[in-house]
């Protein structure tokens, strides 16, 4: 069982300050804690991003992927493993642009892992460009003139996959954002976290205070999460933004359905005993 002192990396994150990766940061590790998790049974993998540092800076198992391809490497991980936690971090670039073909596919698989999409509707890492989330007329260096997309729904787009837990919270709500990171880590399936993330250095209309204006919690509004006609009219909403789970349902996960994971893992009987893994390395680098 971890506390957030073992959470500590020795680096610290070189985030902007006040950027909502940090609330999202925390709300991970509060949830690992009250989860009760051991660290090395976590991993956490992630694509390229600012937010998907995430795994440099909590002491779990860590995979760094490539632009829009840390599903399938989380993917990789839990059929190698089906006790491990796997978490997967991005941004709304990584997840619901370049890798949205992985997203689609990694839902209707319905693999037991969480995936958390920092959406803070622009490119931060590149500085500024409008990304698949930005708000139709946002500015950017690539949109002078404003940008003439619709954006992206991610709430519609999960429930319209059969994603059997859709869920968002708001970086600025750490306690509501730890409770729904629990639920998701304990649904047997893939559950998706969209999180309002203000990017406070390039994005000046998604703020702080536009989110704590606008956000209402699902669950104090009465909201079944079992309808998902409701859902649906709910992630339609634009007036106010509901926060909280939208919808779950229990379904077979892939590596429970897979005939050939029916007796475990199959794992190779080689005796490494002998072996100097510091050697084994070293060959690596
Ligand atoms: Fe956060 Fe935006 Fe800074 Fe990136 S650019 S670290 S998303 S505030």
């Amino acid at each position: 069982m971890a506390t957030l002192q073992e959470l500590e990396t020795k680096d610290r994150s070189n985030w902007c300050p006040g950027c909502g990766n940090f609330g999202i940061q925390a709300a991970i590790k509060q949830a690992i804690v009250n989860l009760k998790l051991e660290p090395h049974n976590v991993m956490i993998s992630t694509g390229i991003g600012c937010g998907s540092k995430m795994n440099q800076w909590i002491e779990t198992y860590g995979f760094a992927g490539l632009h829009g391809r840390s599903l399938p490497i989380a993917m990789g991980a839990k059929l190698a493993n089906h006790s491990l936690t796997v978490i997967d971090v991005g941004g709304d670039g990584d997840g619901y642009g370049i890798g949205m073909g992985h997203f689609i596919h990694t839902m209707r698989r319905n693999f037991d892992m969480t995936y958390i999409v920092e959406n803070n509707q622009v490119y931060g890492l590149t500085l500024g460009q409008t990304s698949p989330t930005s708000e139709k007329g946002m500015k950017g260096p690539s949109t002078p003139f404003g940008i003439i997309e619709d954006p992206v729904n991610p709430i519609r787009l999960a429930l319209a996959g059969d994603c059997t837990f859709v869920a968002r919270g708001f970086a600025g709500d750490i306690p509501h954002l730890t409770s729904i990171l629990e639920q998701a880590i304990n649904h047997k399936g893939f559950a998706l976290v969209d999180v309002f993330q203000p990017c406070v250095t390039f994005n000046k209309i998604n703020t702080y205070a536009y989110f704590r204006q606008k956000v209402y919690k699902l669950e104090e509004s009465g909201h079944d999460v079992t309808n998902l006609e409701e859902a649906f009219k709910k992630a339609g909403e634009s007036e106010k933004l509901p926060i909280g789970i939208f919808y779950k349902v229990d379904k077979p996960t892939y590596e429970s359905s897979d005939v050939a994971l029916q007796d475990g893992v199959p794992r190779a009987n080689v005796d490494i005993s002998n072996v100097n893994v510091a050697e084994v390395m070293e060959s690596f680098m």
